[in-house]
């Protein structure tokens, strides 16, 4: 059942046996794991099914770091984020999960065998299945080409999936609406998580609307599921009991907040055929109705071996390069010799070119790279002074990036370079200064993560391996805040993964 929450009266109380905060894809696969059962729950959503500028406002908030656009990249309505997500798909790499001695806060509680089972039914859920996400052997046979294998051993070829993409709330709300034992409350911004005098469970939610009336939800089990950046500053906010914040008596809530710091135009490649290059590496292409394209991702061996970050890398077809403009384009003329050496390749393979009818000038790539970056604590979402419409002091982001984040990306870029040369391809421009700054155009992918990070250690982490925050018996967290590094794929897949890992801890208890 669909309930404003702007139309009940005021002071209504609702009593459930799971609270779940937030309507994006992290809440609504949560609810999703206990519909048509005995099992009773509330889901609280903060906007409606559609768009409204009100709502949206509340994502409003302060930069103390580098730019980051807090209101635009995320949607506050209900599906969350989906709603305009992108649909990359993949999951983490296994080192991910790895304590890494040149990654300072790395490493999971469990490794990628944990969450394993899980990432199968995620991925139907984001409509991928059945995805094959490192079998080189599936896509030459789907794709019917010839897939070359990085030959360096710095790189691997890995799969990414597109979603089409699910948009979660259209997509799954008429069976939320359907389901006997569950209440969608829409409208409803939690605005206080209340706890116990020790702190040691919560109480009750206290909702607020923007036409002022004031509810509570009542549960035995909450689920904080309202985004990366939001899970952190409601507990933030809900300091009436914990002076500095729910759950934040170690001083962790809201620190460690990473992003997959995002370039292009970094590096082109020139490259004189195309059929050198296989079409799902440089393009999506489309099988059996699920599209896909491939990327290049540093090797766990080259990792470990050069003490580096997790990266991701993708080509795109930029720009043909053609006899006519070869004189004149300043693109062209910077291209020349390095294309003469692409060319090379041409005249190993036939003996000769002919000199005569030159072959077609070439092409070239653009790429764009997606990276990890160091969990650093004073990369941080804080409380701001100023407060938003329902009184919430709006959030206050530190995001920040590290020498050694900047390092990798460049160290990665080098192998991607030296990766196409090897396999003939082509020839990598590389644009990028190597001058110890950060490139102006760095920008995130919207992926907000490590705000509440899972750690078996209260003094580490905000949550345990079960999601469950340290010191509050009832509490749990579902969506990428829980994320203690972040890899270099993009989360959403695996944040859903975890999310069916928690509905099955808590069909357990309960
Ligand atoms: C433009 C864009 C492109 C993206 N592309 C990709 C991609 O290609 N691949 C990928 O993996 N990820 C992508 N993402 C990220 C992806 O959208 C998120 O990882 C995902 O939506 C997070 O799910 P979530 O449920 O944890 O949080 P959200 O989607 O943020 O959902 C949180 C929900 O909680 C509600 N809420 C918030 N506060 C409250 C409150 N106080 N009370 C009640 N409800 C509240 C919100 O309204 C929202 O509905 C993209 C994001 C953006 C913005």
């Amino acid at each position: 059942m669909f309930i404003d929450a702007r139309t009940l009266a005021d002071r209504t109380l609702f009593k459930s046996d799971i609270a779940v905060i937030g309507g994006g894809p992290a809440g609504i696969t949560l609810a999703r794991g206990f519909a048509n059962r005995a099992t009773e729950v509330c889901l609280i959503e903060a906007g409606g099914l559609e768009p409204d500028t009100a709502t949206q406002a509340l994502y409003q908030g302060e930069n103390a770091g580098i730019e980051y656009p807090l209101s635009s990249s995320r949607l506050h309505w209900f599906g969350g984020s989906s709603n305009h997500w992108g649909g990359y798909c993949r999951p983490l790499d296994p080192i991910d999960f790895e304590g890494r001695d040149w990654v300072p806060h790395s490493g999971w509680p469990f490794g990628i065998e944990e969450l394993a089972p899980y990432y199968p039914l995620a991925s139907e859920i984001v409509e991928i299945a059945p995805a094959h996400f490192a079998d080189q052997a599936y896509w030459q046979k789907a794709t019917e080409e010839v897939l070359p294998d990085p030959v360096t051993g710095r790189m691997q070829v890995r799969y990414v999936h597109f979603s089409p993409p699910t948009r979660f709330g259209s997509r799954y709300g008429p069976e939320l609406e359907r389901a006997s034992n569950i209440e969608v409350l829409l409208h409803a911004n939690v605005v206080n998580i209340a706890a116990t005098a020790g702190a040691r469970a919560v109480t009750h939610l206290g909702i607020r609307t923007l036409n002022g009336r004031n509810h509570q939800v009542q549960a035995k089990v909450y689920v904080l599921a309202s985004g990366g950046l939001e899970n952190a500053r409601l507990l933030l906010s809900s300091n009436d009991v914990v002076q500095t914040g729910l759950g934040n008596q170690n001083d962790l809530v809201g620190r460690f907040f990473m992003e997959h710091p995002h370039l292009s135009g970094f590096g082109e490649a020139v490259f004189a055929e195309l059929k050198r290059l296989p079409k799902v590496y440089r393009e999506r292409v489309v099988v059996d109705g699920r599209a896909v394209k491939a990327a290049f991702n540093p090797s766990a061996r080259f990792l470990r071996e050069r003490r580096l970050l997790n990266a991701t890398f993708m080509l795109g077809l930029a720009g043909q390069y053609s006899r006519e403009d070869a004189s004149d384009s300043e693109r062209s003329v910077a291209h020349t010799d390095m294309l003469k050496a692409a060319r090379h390749f041409l005249a190993d393979e036939s003996g000769s070119i002919d000199a005569e009818v030159p072959p077609p000038l070439g092409y070239w790539l653009g790429m764009g790279c997606a990276c990890e970056q160091v969990p650093n604590p004073d990369s941080r979402v804080m409380l701001a002074e100023d407060r938003d419409a329902l009184g919430l002091r709006r959030i206050r982001l530190d995001w920040r990036l590290t020498e050694q984040d900047r390092r990798s990306l460049v160290e990665h870029m080098r192998s991607l370079a030296m990766e196409l040369g090897a396999l003939g391809i082509g020839r990598m421009l590389l644009k990028i200064a190597d001058d110890g700054v950060w490139p102006e155009k760095v920008s995130g992918g919207s992926h907000h993560m490590g705000t509440t990070r899972m750690h078996d250690d209260p003094k580490r982490g905000v949550v345990d391996r079960n999601a469950r925050v340290h010191g509050v018996d009832n509490l749990y967290i579902a969506g990428s805040s829980v994320f203690p590094t972040a890899g270099a794929a993009n989360p959403t897949l695996t944040l859903v993964a975890l999310t069916l890992r928690l509905a099955d801890h808590l069909r357990a208890q309960l």
